[in-house]
Formats: structure tokens, C-alpha cells, sequence
């Protein structure tokens, strides 16, 4: 499994949760064995203007967080990119999945899992795209971006017990092949974690899901991090996703 990282994700950059200290570290502390590191690379501007608006842009570089921002960014085009040959996962922040074009909330800033695919799609890599956003909170900037674009699918689950949420997860991804699935990978739905619902082995499970249908349809797929605020547990938690989206 490859994993997309950087050093530079570790310092404390906001006050938010998504900024804590340790975060970035349970991550990368808790890799499966075999994990192949790769060295972040910013997206360019021009990439992060196929999701967001200038203003918008501007708006990130005003706040100081342009640098970091497209890191993550960038980190997510290149698991995506890779995640067209080989399952890879994109230990980045901050996360993107509540940033909407010309707006962001939550702890987000620019839209990694939008700026990836929109990406992919303007090289000419992809047709089609499915994303499972698995995070406690829906993610309203991945839907606001990409939902009127045709060749997107998303689903953000809503069941309230493990077994339903697992079904649906289960119908949407075998109704909804594609060339590549990306997965908004968050952990604050885990059951020590905000959203009280997940175990550890359901990041497996649902990793086993998109791995077999990407295989079945020779698509790609990819996860990025999203949220997860316990750090005692996100590790395993991305871990457990990465063992089973391993082939
Ligand atoms: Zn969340």
C-alpha cells in the first residue's frame, strides 16, 4: 500500500481538531507493515481552480493556509492518480470535505477529493467516479462540487445501526462501479469517537468492498483522511481500511 504524506502535515497550523497535535502521527505510527511512503507535492493553483473559485483562493492564502492547503491538495491527486494502478492511501491534511467552491467550514479548506478527481478527469484519466464519504459529517463541499456533474456518483451513508450502515455502503458500491472510487476516509464515526457507531473492523469490511469492486470493473481506487478525532484510535482505524483495501 502506498501512502502519500508529509512531514510538513505534523505542525499544529489551526486550533481546530483537525490541526491537533498527534494526529497525523497516530496515522503514520500505526501503518500496516509494507507501507510504501511517498513525499506530498502541492497541487498547483490552476488544479485547485478546476474545484474553487479565485475568491476562494484568495480567501485560503488570506487566512494563511494556501501552502498547506494545496499540499493537501496535491497529496490527494497523487493517491488518486496512483490509486489508478495499486489501492493507495493519502494521509493528508487538512481535510476537504466540507469545502464547497467559494466556501469552507468544518476544519476544510480546499476540496481534496474534488481537486483529485476534477484533476483526473481534465488529464483524460478517468471517465467515471464513485465516492464513498464514510465521515461522521455529511460532506456537503464534496456534493456541492461534484454532484451536478454527471459522471460523479456519492453517497454518504445514514443508517444509524453497523449492520444497516454496512448494507448500504454495500448496495451503493456494487450499483455504482466506476473507473476509479475514492474514499473520503474519515474516523469520527468510529464508537470511541464522535459518532459512537463504527468498529475498527468496519473500515476493513468497507475497504473489502471497494477493493472487490474495483477489481471486478477494473477501476482504481483511493481514501484520503478526512476527519477521526481520537487519537487513540484513528490509527487503527486507518490501518484497518488500508489492510483491506489491500488486494
Ligand atoms: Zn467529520
Amino acid at each position: 500500500m502506498k501512502v502519500i504524506y508529509s512531514h510538513s502535515f505534523y505542525p499544529v497550523y489551526t486550533s481546530d481538531p483537525a490541526a491537533k497535535a498527534g494526529r497525523i502521527e497516530a496515522v503514520m505510527n500505526a501503518l500496516p507493515a509494507g507501507a510504501e511512503l511517498i513525499e506530498a507535492e502541492p497541487a498547483t493553483e490552476a488544479q485547485i481552480a478546476l474545484a474553487h473559485t479565485m475568491e476562494h483562493i484568495e480567501f485560503v492564502r488570506a487566512e494563511g493556509l494556501y501552502d498547506i492547503a494545496a499540499l493537501a491538495a496535491g497529496g490527494a491527486i497523487q493517491a488518486a492518480r496512483l490509486g489508478l494502478k495499486a489501492p493507495t492511501f493519502g494521509a493528508i491534511r487538512p481535510p476537504g470535505h466540507h469545502a464547497s467552491d467559494d466556501s469552507c467550514w468544518g476544519f476544510c479548506y480546499f476540496n481534496n477529493m474534488a481537486v483529485a478527481l476534477l484533476a483526473l478527469k481534465h488529464e483524460g484519466l478517468i471517465e467515471t467516479a464513485t465516492i464513498l464519504d464514510f465521515d461522521l459529517h455529511y460532506g456537503d463541499g464534496n456534493v456541492n462540487i461534484l454532484e451536478h456533474r454527471s459522471w460523479v456518483t456519492i453517497c454518504n451513508p445514514t443508517s444509524h445501526t453497523r449492520d444497516k450502515y454496512l448494507k448500504e455502503v454495500k448496495t451503493f458500491i456494487q450499483a455504482h462501479p466506476a473507473d476509479i472510487i475514492g474514499i473520503s476516509a474519515g474516523f469520527d464515526h468510529h464508537v470511541r469517537d464522535w459518532g459512537g457507531l463504527l468498529l475498527t473492523e468496519d473500515y476493513h469490511a468497507m475497504g473489502r468492498m471497494v477493493i472487490n469492486s474495483a477489481r471486478k470493473h477494473n477501476g482504481g481506487c483511493f481514501a484520503i483522511l478526512e476527519g477521526g478525532y481520537n487519537h487513540n484510535e484513528i490509527g487503527k482505524n486507518a490501518a484497518a481500511l488500508m489492510e483491506g483495501l489491500s488486494p
